[in-house]
């Protein structure tokens, strides 16, 4: 599924945070979206997911405006993991995974064996099942984060958002979360945009870049070109220093710029 921003502008009541912003997003791609904390990454996902509506401009999904479609065909294309997991403690981890079948279950109709098989493959997938039982009051940030993104993969969209889905991880967990999404981006074709801030996981997981700055677009491109030392420099205020490996940049060394 594409996704197009056109001329998007978005503000809440104090301060205007999205400006005339435009950008494409590929069928399959696989983007890092970036910039300082305050800079609109989590606006411009809820804008594209149709959670808030748009002062100025549209959200077209395959070219069709998002707020055409009605909630359960949404929820049927795009899956949203929120930055802080709100959850129901009533649940248990499979329960809360399972509710990513919801946009497919018909009124009165119970869960098939089928909806049952998928929980258990997306929970297997990110290291959940061991979790099932449990209460989201009985597991670690990081646990309910992986449960959070099961549901995400059990609502079987062409489309994920995904904001700050490895902030809360240890590293092993990061890179097992992130070699999964690209699994899923390569085998499914995924359209999967994420918002994460380690600019070496990006660099690593995430062909594509779209970097806010500003109220807009700074840039948007390969991620390679666009973790530029100049590039770090207008939006983290940080020296970066491209590492070469085999003749390509494969990791930034960074530091504060008076050092
Ligand atoms: P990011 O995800 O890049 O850190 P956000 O999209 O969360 O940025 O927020 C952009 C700006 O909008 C910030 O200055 C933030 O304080 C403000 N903001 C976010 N949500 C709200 C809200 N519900 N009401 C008022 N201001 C908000």
């Amino acid at each position: 599924m594409t996704i197009e921003l056109k001329d998007l502008s978005y503000g809440y009541t104090q301060r205007r945070v999205l400006e005339g912003l435009s950008v494409r997003f590929e069928r399959g791609g696989m983007y890092a979206v970036m910039g300082a904390n305050g800079c609109g990454k989590t606006t411009l996902l809820r804008l594209v997911a149709g959670l808030l509506t748009p002062e100025r401009g549209e959200v077209l999904l395959d070219g069709q405006s998002v707020g055409s479609y009605t909630a359960r065909e949404l929820a049927q294309r795009m899956a949203f993991v929120r930055q802080y997991p709100q959850t129901d403690f009533e649940f248990s981890a499979f329960e809360t995974v399972l509710m990513g079948r919801n946009p497919y279950q018909r009124r009165l109709q119970n869960e098939s064996q089928e909806d049952w098989d998928i929980v258990e493959r997306c929970m297997k997938q990110t290291n959940t099942w061991h979790l099932r039982f449990a209460k989201p009051n009985q597991m670690s940030g990081g646990e309910l984060q992986r449960v959070m993104l099961a549901r995400a993969l059990a609502q079987e969209t062409p489309v994920m958002l995904l904001d700050e889905p490895v902030s809360n991880l240890d590293i092993a967990h990061q890179f097992e979360i992130l070699e999964l999404l690209r699994t899923i981006n390569r085998e499914e074709h995924k359209t999967i945009l994420i918002v994460i801030h380690d600019l070496n996981m990006a660099l690593r997981y995430c062909p594509q870049l779209v970097l806010l700055h500003k109220g807009g677009i700074h840039y948007h491109g390969t991620t390679e070109q666009g973790l530029s030392p100049e590039n770090i420099r207008t939006v983290f205020n940080i020296h970066a220093e491209p590492v070469m490996a085999d003749g390509e940049p494969t990791l930034l060394r960074l530091r504060p710029l008076e050092l």
